[in-house]
């Protein structure tokens, strides 16, 4: 711990256990200044962890005797995968929408296309470049889907 004196501000590194809980009679070696040290309260952090409150551990001891009863019901041997092992129901179906939605954004570009150039005439060229590219590869995959 550090040791400061009152009187000339000295400060000193001394161990721990040097200074009982009670304290102990110290002396600065600057300035002679002899005072009664007592070691400053533990800090917060060193403290042991706060007890949960009871209810809280008692909801805590429910839960494992009653999973521990459901164990038994069901034999140890068949433990059953936890809940997030299992697959997902829907998972697929959202994961194709969420595949589909900018296709679905671009289609809608292309609907709109003559409204949108309408409306924002800046736009109008890059659009129309866009609906082309669209046109081609529309005849391109039916040529492609024809042969
Ligand atoms: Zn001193």
């Amino acid at each position: 711990m550090r040791l400061r004196c009152p009187t000339c501000a000295a400060e000193y590194e001394i161990e721990d256990a040097a200074i009982p809980e009670a304290g102990r009679d110290v002396q600065c070696s600057a300035c002679g200044h002899g005072w009664h040290h007592r070691p400053q309260p533990r800090l917060v952090l060193d403290a042991p962890p706060a007890a949960a409150p009871t209810d809280f551990r008692a909801f805590l001891r429910e839960e494992a005797e009653r999973e521990a009863a459901q164990r038994r019901a069901e034999g140890s041997s068949a433990i059953a995968p936890p809940a997030a092992e299992r697959p997902k129901k829907g998972g697929f179906v959202a994961g194709m929408f969420l595949a589909l939605l900018p296709l679905a954004v671009l289609a809608g570009i292309y609907a709109g296309a003559a409204q949108i150039k309408a409306q924002a005439p800046g736009l109008a060229e890059p659009i129309q470049r866009y609906a082309d590219a669209v046109d081609q590869g529309r005849r391109w995959l039916h040529d492609t889907l024809d042969r």
